[in-house]
């Protein structure tokens, strides 16, 4: 079931104490090298309530992805658990696009924020990832294959590299 991020917002202003609603989904990302297939799911607990003109909404997410390695492309599946707080005035414009005059708030743009804040920019499956051969694809670090030693007797500047330079 696709995640389910509107909130009615006269049940946030009805409210005498903080809402908790318990929301869980799929929730797509694509991010520098990280995704969501099929089975991937968000799982949210959030505490909302408005005092003051200001909109006070706690995030509890826990996150599954897919990470694939920049240098051998293998994958790898991901788990985050994450919590952050977040403060809006109402009153003013703010980036989430936070209306009250709407039925609905959509805290879709809260969730992508806690999730894009704990991904890494460059997902490397260890330091020692030795990547992909660039002639033949082979994971190098599985298999060693000989392209390496064979370019060099075939390449056409091979006779260079004996040459003293
Ligand atoms: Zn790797
Ligand atoms: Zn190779």
């Amino acid at each position: 079931m696709q995640f389910d991020s509107k909130i009615k917002t006269i049940d946030i202003v009805n409210s005498s104490t903080p809402l908790v609603i318990n929301l869980s989904g799929k929730f797509e990302i694509s991010y520098a090298n990280h995704f969501t297939d099929e089975k991937d799911f968000v799982n949210t607990i959030l505490e909302i309530f408005i005092e003051d003109s200001i909109l006070n909404i706690d995030i509890n997410l826990e996150f599954t992805y897919q990470s694939e390695c920049a240098r051998c492309l293998s994958k790898k599946e991901n788990k985050m658990k994450n919590s952050k707080s977040f403060k809006l005035n109402i009153d003013i414009e703010n980036d989430y696009e936070i209306n009250f005059d709407n039925e609905y708030i959509d805290i879709e743009p809260f969730i992508s924020e806690i999730i894009i804040d704990n991904l890494d920019t460059l997902y490397i499956c260890s330091n020692k990832c030795k990547g992909l051969c660039g002639l033949c694809g082979t994971n190098m670090n599985e298999i060693k294959c000989n392209c390496e030693e064979k370019n060099l007797k075939e390449s056409p500047f091979s006779s260079l590299s004996q040459l003293d330079l």
